[in-house]
């Protein structure tokens, strides 16, 4: 049986743009990543259009060629983005821009501040997106807390992190990261600035009742870590 090449894929038309691609991702400067996110699709799909592996979409050509390779760069800064592939006009960041990921810590839950934490946030600002009850096990606290794998307090705040419910939320709002890490307050309550939800609801510096991611990657990193695509609701829901 004769293998197929990718669908709709000419010979001509890919020894034509599946360099041509490549050269207009380098000269934007951006990962496959960067420039797959730009573009509304994955890395690995990014992998195979330059592989020569997939057809590269009619919608992708045409923005290659009406800017001649060079997406200006000043379109770029101020994010306006081309069309995606399947012809729907994306966000910068697609699904996770403009949010981020808070969870209630479990000395929070435990002590019935759920409810008052929640109202803190919606009324600084925040819209619900994605939020469930869970118990993290120690491999998946281990993992999300990786960053501190050196620190003396690891172990501690696993331990910590594992002792009972704990609530992550996907919250969103313009500038969330930032946002929220100034709503939350210092990961020290003594420290934290009054009217922040350290001050009003931590305990001590470990049992400091909520986290917060602390950039747009960790956020996108840390809100799929809890929760899938399909859970999280868009800005019309
Ligand atoms: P989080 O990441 O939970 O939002 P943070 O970014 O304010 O908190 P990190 O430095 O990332 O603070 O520390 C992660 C968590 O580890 C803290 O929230 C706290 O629970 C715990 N922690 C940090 N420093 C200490 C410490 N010196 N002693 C005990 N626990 C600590
Ligand atoms: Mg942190």
């Amino acid at each position: 049986m004769a293998i197929k090449g990718p669908v709709g894929l000419g010979r001509g038309r890919r020894r034509r743009m599946t360099p041509a691609l490549k050269r207009w991702r380098l000269s934007l400067e951006l990962t496959q990543a960067e420039f797959g996110k730009w573009l509304g699709v994955s890395r690995a799909t990014v992998n195979r259009w330059e592989g020569g592996l997939q057809a590269i979409p009619k919608s992708v050509e045409l923005l290659e060629s009406l800017t001649r390779g060079r997406i200006i760069p000043a379109a770029k800064d101020q994010h306006i983005l081309p069309l995606t592939v399947s012809g729907r006009r994306v966000r910068e960041g697609g699904e996770t821009m403009n949010k981020t990921l808070a969870i209630i810590k479990p000395d929070a839950v435990q002590s019935g501040k759920t409810g008052k934490i929640v109202a803190h946030l919606e009324q600084s600002g925040f819209t619900l997106r994605a939020l469930r009850l869970t118990r993290l096990d120690s491999e998946r606290a281990a993992e999300f807390y990786k960053v501190h794998r050196e620190q003396p307090f690891y172990a501690a705040l696993v331990s910590f992190m594992t002792s009972g419910a704990s609530i992550p939320i996907v919250l969103e709002a313009d500038g969330a990261v930032r946002k929220l890490r100034e709503v939350i307050g210092a990961t020290d309550p003594a420290e934290a600035a009054p009217g922040t939800v350290r001050k009003l609801y931590a305990e001590s510096k470990e049992r400091n009742a909520i986290h917060a991611s602390d950039s747009d990657e960790n956020a996108e990193r840390e809100i799929t870590f809890f929760f899938s695509r399909r859970e999280l609701l868009d800005s019309g829901g």
